[in-house]
């Protein structure tokens, strides 16, 4: 493992709870640039809280996270919050576009929140609705795109930033299966030609299968974490 890759994400010995709820009991794993991992397990297991942590949404209480060099749990929340927007992407399942803004708007947020200069952000953001198919579609707003459709731009927003790594949390839940099929075919694909890695949340085995690793937790701990030949 190479730990001086500036885009390794590592999580070492990391704890949360909730009240009496042991959530994650001293999860470790490192993520190189590039690699896709699938992280499976039954619902409650802690899934969702180690994709916070890994984020720096949530802080530990025992263990840390880091980006390369970068502390990921031990620095501020602005600090935290500027880490995310620079450093990765995100695709969720629900509420993942803003309802009322066009398709390009919804893509360059997270540039324009960065601050970046208004003509960067949409031209990237374009360019990447472009390479995402979506081409002819950015004055749509999110309801008047398919669900596939709605998925791809989120895809883009989430890539536009040239993040180190992209966070899904269950991102085809609300898809039917092909549709699933066909969104996580185009995530690993984006992520891995624009060399960030991706860590996807999900219970379904066949969106798992799109990964090159897959870690599997049980009640907050790491059950298994093998390469995709070996699964
Ligand atoms: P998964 O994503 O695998 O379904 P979670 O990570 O969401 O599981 O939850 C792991 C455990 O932590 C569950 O028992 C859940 O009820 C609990 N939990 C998660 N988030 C919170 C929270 N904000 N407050 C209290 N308990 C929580
Ligand atoms: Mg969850």
């Amino acid at each position: 493992m190479n730990s001086n890759d500036p885009r390794t994400l590592s999580a070492h010995g990391v704890s949360k709870n909730f009240g009496e709820v042991q959530a994650l009991r001293e999860v470790s794993i490192d993520i190189p640039a590039g690699q896709s991992v699938s992280v499976m397990g039954p619902s409650g297991s802690g899934k969702s809280t180690l994709l916070h942590c890994l984020a720096g949404i949530l802080m530990p209480d025992a263990g840390d996270v880091s980006l390369g060099d970068e502390p990921v749990s031990l620095s501020s929340d602005a600090a935290r919050s500027r880490l995310r927007l620079e450093r990765m992407g995100f695709v969720f399942q629900d509420g993942q576009l803003l309802p009322e803004l066009p398709a390009l708007e919804n893509v360059a947020l997270p540039l324009l929140l960065l601050g970046r200069p208004r003509a960067e952000a949409f031209g990237r953001a374009a360019n990447w609705l472009e390479r995402l198919g979506l081409g002819g579609l950015e004055r749509r707003r999110p309801g008047q795109l398919s669900g596939g459709q709605a998925h791809r731009v989120a895809i883009a927003r989430a890539m536009v930033g040239s993040p180190a790594v992209v966070l899904a949390d269950e991102p085809t839940g609300a898809l039917d299966q092909a549709t699933g099929a066909e969104v996580m075919r185009v995530l690993t694909a984006t992520a891995k030609g624009a060399g960030a890695s991706l860590v996807v949340v999900t219970h379904d085995l066949t969106v798992a299968r799109w990964c090159e690793r897959h870690v599997e937790i049980v009640d907050g701990r790491v059950l298994t974490d093998v390469a995709a030949e070996a699964a």
